[in-house]
């Protein structure tokens, strides 16, 4: 059919339409950004029914209309089902598909990188065996999403003398997207956290490789490590985003 299409593409928020439909915002794989009306899917013998539910990765074909596009079928790839029953899970895979839904846009040349990226983050969060591996999991999503979108983060060099930063002490700034040294830290007056440089190492293994690598600064991280990495780069998401975020609020509600 020629007004059809078939794409890849995970839940990320949904609107109420009417009584009984919903329009759906949804990454997929060939696209980006994409919006489809879910007809019916209020109602209990709905065909969509809970394929329209978020954080759920469908297979779908849409037929195209004057202004909305309709979801005619979906067949479930991954429902990540091992989320739904952890509080801490729901709440990260909630933010990545912020992050996402915030940098996304329609028709992005790069649809197939982000939508991986996206897809293999909320497996390897609903996989998870403990609360460092769904932080891991978010920390490398957050470093590779940003590269993703024009923004990688500064590791080797300052951002205000340019100079290498060797194996020593240096400062992160959220408002610059990287590291400053030592001696220009004084004259920077945004917010900053001191970086030691294992942490700056333990960064760039996760940034550099693939998403599936385990590096060694990986295989000895504790919980307050991914929680300091977490909240940097969470600061300097929310500062290049074009959005606001509202999940964050709610990660930084629950108790550790
Ligand atoms: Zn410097």
């Amino acid at each position: 059919m020629q007004n059809s299409f078939v794409t890849d593409a995970i839940n990320l928020k949904s609107y109420n339409l009417s009584e009984s439909d919903k329009i759906i915002v949804m990454y997929s794989r060939e696209k980006g950004l994409i919006r489809g009306v879910a007809k019916g899917v209020k109602k209990p013998k709905s065909k969509l029914g809970a394929r329209m539910d978020l954080l759920v990765a469908n297979t779908l074909m849409l037929h195209k209309g004057r202004n909305l596009d309709t979801i005619c079928q979906a067949e479930v790839l991954n429902s990540f089902y091992k989320t739904r029953q952890d509080i801490d899970k729901i709440c990260y895979s909630t933010y990545v598909t912020e992050v996402v839904h915030n940098f996304g846009v329609e028709d992005d040349p790069c649809s197939a990188k982000v939508y991986d990226l996206l897809y293999k983050s909320l497996d390897a969060i609903s996989t998870a065996e403990n609360k460092i591996e769904i932080m891991l999991a978010v920390i490398k999503f957050q470093l590779k999403m940003m590269a993703e979108s024009g923004f990688s983060v500064e590791l080797d060099d300052c951002l205000c003398c340019h100079t290498h930063i060797p194996d020593e002490s240096m400062y992160f700034v959220p408002a610059l997207g990287g590291v400053v040294c030592g001696s220009c830290a004084g004259k920077v007056m945004h917010q900053k956290k001191q970086l030691p440089s294992k942490m700056r190492d333990f960064f760039k293994q996760m940034a550099e490789n693939d998403f599936d690598y385990k590096g060694e600064y990986e295989l000895k991280a504790n919980e307050k490590v991914c929680e300091v990495s977490f909240e940097a780069l969470k600061s300097y998401i929310e500062m290049k985003s074009p959005k606001k975020f509202k999940s964050t609020d709610i990660i930084m509600q629950m108790p550790v």
